[in-house]
This record gives C-alpha cells, structure tokens and sequence, in this order.
C-alpha cells in the first residue's frame, strides 16, 4: 500500500511530502491508520544526522496515535476501530532477557519505528509523519483516554514513557525530593508524572517565562538555573534528578545538588558532548550519574493506564503537516508549550 509522509532525501534537506509503502498486514501485524503524531527533539537530531548514521529518506515521528484499521489473523489483542499508540520500537528479537523481561528497549534488536533495520522497503523502518503504520500487535499499545484527547495522548508514547521509566526506577515517591531539568515535551511530562507519584518536584529552566508555567504543570519549586544565587539554595538536597536538556551544559551545577547517594540520569542525547564532569562531584558524596531510553512496552502500557487514572496528558500545539520545519525552528529556541503534534489529516491537501 502507498501512503502519504512527511520526510526528507538527505540531511540537509527540508522535510517534504512524499510517497512510502506499507507491507500488507502479516497474521500478528496491526494496521492503524495514524490520526496524530507528536513532535520529538530526536525526530530534529535524526532528521538531520545529528546522531549519525541516519538512513534516507528519513520519515521520523515516534509518538503515533489512531485507529486500528486491520488485524492480521492471529491478532487477538487489537481490533478494527479501536484507538491504538505506536511509541519508538516497532521490533524486538524477542528471545533475548531483556525482551524476556519486557525491556525490549534494551534488546540488542531492537527497531526503532523508524531509521531501524527492516524487510520492508526501502530497507530501513520509517516512522509516524505518515497516514499509516504496520506493525507488530506486541509493540501496539492501547489507548484508554477518551477520545477528545487522543492529540495531547500522542506525546506520552515518547515524552511520558522516557520519562515515567527513569521516575519509577530510581524512585519518585512521596518523601522524595525530585528535580527535573529542562521543561520541554520531556521535561513537562516529567514533572506532570512526578507530581503524580506524590514526589517534591522542582523544575530547572533557563527560560523566566516558563516560571509559573512550571507551577501550573505541578511543580512544588521552580529554579531559574541560570541564578547561580537560586541554584545554590538547593545544594546537597535531591534525592533524584531527571535531565532532559538536548543540549551541551555544565553537568557539575546539578550534581552538586544531589544529596549523598542521591543520582542524576541523563536522558537527552545532545548533538555534541556534554563538558566532562568533575569526578570529585561524584567520589566525595558517593553520588551516581545514570542513563536511561525510553521503556520497555510492557511500562509503556503502564504509563497509558497510569496517565489515563490521573487524568494526565500532554500541552500541545497542534500544527499541519507542512508547518513541520516551522516547528523545529521553534523547538531549537525552546519556543513550544510544550509538544507539537502533527494533525495528519493535513498532509492530503
Ligand atoms: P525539547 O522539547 O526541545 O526540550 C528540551 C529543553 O531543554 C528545552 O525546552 C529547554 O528547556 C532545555 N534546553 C534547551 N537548550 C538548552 C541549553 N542550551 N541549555 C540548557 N537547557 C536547554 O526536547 P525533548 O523532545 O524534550 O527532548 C529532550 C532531549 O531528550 C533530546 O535530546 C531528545 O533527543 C532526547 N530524548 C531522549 C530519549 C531517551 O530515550 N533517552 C527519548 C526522547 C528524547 P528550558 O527552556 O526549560 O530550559
Ligand atoms: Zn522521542
């Protein structure tokens, strides 16, 4: 079948509307007709080879919602009509303890949904800035919002899961003091989840303006993290703390904050690396500086359900399919409250 995208033949091109095909449904294949898909700083860094090894053309989008049009026959999880999301992996080996575990985001073989290894043509997977999607009934997750807020949904299949994984691993309960770095699409769904699990959040921006944003969003505290003077007033007092920043900074201002024991996980993938951090900001109160991508499907389904019992989505904007560049522009200069979302009825016309 050939459907309708949103990508683009080489790095330093714009994206365009272009022609893809799609398999025909295999017995445990999901066809969901894509309704909405959000907009991920790693769809900008992929888009444009900031990460290398970017495969062209390159269709990005990972945060993909709408309705399931055909299931295989084997299929008996999944049926035509229902609402259905798509986050970044679309294939796994599944046969490896982490695929075991349901952390298929650390099997060896796991396909991104898109710029992943794949049969289909052209060779490599391409993603949700397109009218249509197959895949797997292991990796299709089910949406249990109602229906009005299936657009503010799309987000959580990559912003709340990369962030909802890290808050419950290191813990973001009540009585923990919990930071997060950066209120961009990650970043504000970090501090709706870390409110939600009853953590203190403290939100760090560069930007004045989102302030009261923050507050609004559930922050308890809100630091500018260019004030040296506000930053200090939290030294050696986190016990966790989320840094979702797309760029190059000075890791060692946060550290510092840490409690003894206490850890920061990096989940933002800059272009160039951070500045090394002063190993004795680690050593002298036995702190950790951890890593963490996105989540298994299994945590994935947990997150929908989590957010769907609070009440939680993400603030978008919606966009067309050709104002695409429009917003990475915006995105790059930190001007967007606080995801994009795709309306893919606009790439007909
Ligand atoms: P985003 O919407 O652009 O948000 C990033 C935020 O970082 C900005 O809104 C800004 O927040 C802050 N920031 C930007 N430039 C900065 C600078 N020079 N210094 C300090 N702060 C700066 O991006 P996103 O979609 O949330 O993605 C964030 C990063 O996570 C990207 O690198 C993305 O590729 C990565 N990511 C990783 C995973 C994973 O699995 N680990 C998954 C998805 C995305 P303030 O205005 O509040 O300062
Ligand atoms: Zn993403």
């Amino acid at each position: 079948m050939t459907v309708l995208a949103y990508g683009t033949p080489a790095a330093d091109h714009p994206l365009e509307r272009m022609e893809i095909a799609r398999r025909e449904p295999g017995p445990h294949d999901v066809q969901i007709r894509i309704v909405y898909c959000g907009i991920c700083h790693s769809d900008l860094h992929q888009a444009r080879s900031e990460w290398a090894g970017t495969l062209y053309p390159c269709v990005p989008g990972h945060e993909i919602v709408g309705r399931v049009a055909a299931v295989g026959s084997h299929v008996r999880s999944h049926e035509p009509g229902d609402l259905v999301g798509v986050g970044c992996i679309v294939d796994s080996c599944q046969d490896c303890p982490d695929c075991a575990e349901g952390l298929e985001n650390y099997c060896d073989g796991m396909v991104g949904t898109y710029n992943g290894p794949t049969q289909d043509p052209p060779g490599h997977t391409l993603g949700g800035y397109s009218q249509s999607i197959v895949v797997h009934e292991r990796y299709v997750l089910k949406i249990t919002h109602p229906e009005d807020q299936l657009a503010a949904v799309a987000p959580l299949l990559c912003a709340g899961i990369t962030t909802y994984s890290p808050l419950r691993h290191w813990g973001a309960g009540p009585g923990r003091k919990v930071g997060v770095v950066g209120i961009g699409g990650l970043g504000h769904m970090g501090v709706k989840l870390a409110h939600a699990m009853g953590a203190h959040v403290v939100a760090f921006t560069t930007s004045p303006e989102k302030v009261a944003d923050a507050r609004a969003l559930g922050a308890d505290e809100v630091v500018v993290s260019r004030n040296p003077e506000e930053m200090a007033d939290h030294a050696q007092s986190f016990d966790f703390i989320l840094n979702t920043v797309a760029a190059p900074h000075d890791l060692d201002a946060f550290l510092a904050l840490l409690k003894r024991d206490g850890t920061m996980t990096l989940v933002g993938g800059p272009a160039t690396p951070h500045p090394s951090p002063n190993v004795f900001n680690l050593i002298m109160k036995r702190r950790s500086l951890a890593g963490s991508m996105i989540g298994g499907i299994p945590e994935t389904q947990e997150m929908l359900n989590f957010c769907a019992e609070h009440g939680i989505v993400a603030d978008i904007e919606m966009i067309r399919a050709d104002e695409i560049e429009t917003a990475y522009e915006r995105m790059l200069k930190a001007d967007v409250k606080y995801r994009f979302v795709m309306d893919i009825a606009t790439m007909a016309g």
